[in-house]
């Protein structure tokens, strides 16, 4: 079995992640995240918040999943958005014809290829459909626009897509974001959401499915004066896989502080240097493991022309490296996109710290002439002057002016333009702030993090699986079991789980069966630690204590309990008073099991 295979099937058994509405024989790329998935996802958004949003100052929002086709029509997607497909002639079915080629060859990024290029390789390489095994040679390879279309309201006039990043909703809200920040640069708006894609071939479990979650900060920054705090994490090591590296012969990764990164000029921006050193220091914290992780950098043909600097986070799963976020500085592209399309002004006014006096070349164009003479274009024949006054002063030292409307030349007497250049104060210019965007997905990252955390060993003669989850992460942090449900045991555990609810740890009761299949079920799960109830509990005063506290309210128990550790099964007998407290330290990392 496959890790990646081994994994769903712990996934399903355990709930933590299986295919959906299986009753009706299901949708490919579509997951349930079951009690454990559910918990673990949520532990590692809050962690993304905790990092990205609390630690960083910045803010979040929550926009719709659907937005309307004009906001893509802007970003490009409905043009751009697309991946390459092969149909295959005999069975029908469609496959993604770059992941052919990867899959068939030694190519590692044939996304950045043509598409003619592309088919020449299938055919060349003799590849055939993965389902009916017929040669796909000769079969076109066209673009797919992977965006889920929808209609808002009835009838189709106003059509809608689900986003297929989070990204947009924060792109088109940028005016009213920039307000909230007081239009201070740098600030940066971030979003945990749902994104869609029509994949043409959804695979391995949450790697490649077609709705998903992503979190996405946008950094919103003055290019010109703003740096990251890049002293911060100068220290940090990243292991890196640049484009010459990847085109070396012999090239592989290397380890770079993110000081000398920059200062080698291997990280072109600071500021993508800043996250990706801050995102180290995240992935290990959440538990991916560094002996599986790189940072590789965009090929040419994989980057997009507006981004200038690109790097993906990788980790390695089955020998296969997965895309987990992007990292791209992404200049002002976005912003300039909306404002053209939207001609809402998506700058930020960037105030002087001195006024200052300015010459200015400025127009009034007699509208009584215009008018007769242009028509119709007189308006814009006015807007063009305008311009050109700005762009271009000189234009206007002759007697006449001539300039473009619609592909049409006109020409005006300067004597009728009222052309001026005057002093004037300013205060401050409108700028348009340059972004640079993390973009992580919250599923490839669970998946990794449970692959990477999988682990077998040898207990009582047995083999064991656990897994070895940061208890930060584990979806549950404490395991409560009554060795046996009789002579007030269980009364005392349940009483025991309510108490370390109640101080906020996550907490499993678990009575059923023997002990030893308990303690798989929560190492199966990777709950960090297992509290048993015996009948030591009882002897060392935990029931006497009971009653004692049910008559006197709070009185600290005098009874033990024992406290099994995942990793080394080691086990403790620990003092129900203060057991949340201890607990709570050892999840948190303030305290270790050793120091019990
Ligand atoms: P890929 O090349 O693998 O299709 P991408 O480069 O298109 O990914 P981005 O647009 O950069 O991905 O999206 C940011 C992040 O969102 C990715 O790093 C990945 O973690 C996640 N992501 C993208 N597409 C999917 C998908 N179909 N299923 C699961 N996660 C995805």
């Amino acid at each position: 079995m496959s890790e990646g295979e081994r994994l769903t099937e712990l996934a399903k058994r355990r709930g933590f992640y299986f295919p959906s509405s299986s009753a009706y024989g299901g949708a490919a790329g579509f997951w349930t995240y079951g009690p454990q998935g559910a918990a673990l996802k949520s532990n590692i958004e809050d962690a993304w918040r905790d990092r990205y949003v609390v630690k960083e100052g910045h803010q979040e929002i929550s926009a719709p999943d659907v937005m309307p086709e004009p906001v893509f029509e802007a970003s490009g997607h409905l043009d751009g958005f697309d991946d390459m497909i092969v149909e295959c002639g005999e069975c029908g079915a469609t496959h993604r014809a770059d992941h052919l080629v990867e899959d068939n060859t030694d190519i590692e990024e044939a996304e950045s290829l043509p598409n003619e290029e592309v088919m020449d390789l299938i055919a060349e390489h003799g590849i055939e459909c993965p389902s009916c095994h017929t040669s796909l040679a000769d079969q076109p390879v066209d673009n797919f626009n992977l965006m889920f279309e929808t209609n808002i309201g009835p009838g189709s006039s106003s059509p809608g897509y689900l986003r297929p990043e989070t990204a947009q909703g924060i792109f088109v809200e940028f005016p009213q974001l920039s307000e909230y920040a007081r239009n201070q640069l740098p600030f940066g708006v971030a979003q945990i959401g749902k994104a869609y894609r029509n994949e043409i071939s959804p695979r391995k479990s949450l790697v490649r499915v077609r709705e998903f979650t992503q979190a996405e900060l946008e950094h919103f920054i003055d290019p010109e004066e703003n740096e990251p705090p890049l002293a911060e994490v100068e220290d940090v090591v990243l292991p890196l896989y640049s484009v010459a590296d990847q085109q070396a012969e012999d090239g592989g990764q290397r380890e770079l502080t993110v000081r000398e990164a920059v200062d080698d000029g291997v990280v072109e921006s600071e500021w993508v240097a800043y996250y990706l050193g801050v995102s180290k220091e995240w992935y290990e914290r959440i538990g991916v493991d560094m002996d599986r992780f790189r940072y590789r950098q965009h090929l040419a043909g994989e980057r997009a022309h507006y981004a200038s600097d690109c790097w993906d986070a990788e980790s390695e799963v089955d020998g296969d490296w997965i895309e987990i976020t992007g990292f791209a500085y992404r200049g002002d592209y976005d912003l300039s996109k909306h404002a053209d399309h939207s001609g809402e002004d998506y700058t930020v006014f960037k105030q002087y710290d001195e006024p200052i006096t300015v010459e200015r070349a400025t127009v009034d164009p007699d509208m009584s002439y215009l008018g007769p003479e242009f028509g119709g274009s007189a308006g814009a024949v006015a807007d063009a002057l305008e311009a050109l006054a700005e762009r271009n002063p000189d234009a206007f030292d002759d007697d006449e002016v001539t300039v473009e409307v619609d592909g049409e030349s006109h020409t005006v007497p300067v004597e009728q333009t009222n052309f001026s250049v005057d002093e004037v104060t300013e205060n401050g210019e409108h700028i348009r702030p340059h972004v640079i965007e993390p973009s992580f997905g919250v599923g490839r990252i669970i998946y990794t993090v449970l692959a990477h955390a999988y682990e077998t060993d040898e207990v009582d003669g047995e083999e064991r699986t656990y897994l070895d989850l940061p208890p930060e992460q584990a979806p549950t942090t404490v395991g409560v079991f009554p060795l046996m449900d009789k002579d007030g045991m269980a009364e005392l555990a349940t009483d025991i789980a309510g108490d370390l609810r109640a101080a906020g740890l996550s907490v499993t009761y678990d009575d059923s069966g023997a002990i030893g299949r308990r303690y798989r079920r929560q190492d199966e799960v990777g709950t960090p630690y297992c509290v048993t109830v015996d009948y030591e509990s009882l002897e060392d005063g935990g029931e006497a204590q009971r009653a004692s506290e049910s008559a006197s309210g709070d009185e600290p128990r005098a009874g033990t309990v024992t406290v099994r550790e995942r990793d080394t099964t080691e086990q403790k007998r620990l003092p129900i008073d203060g057991l949340a407290e201890t607990l709570e330290q050892l999840s948190t990392g303030d305290r270790t099991f050793d120091d019990l």
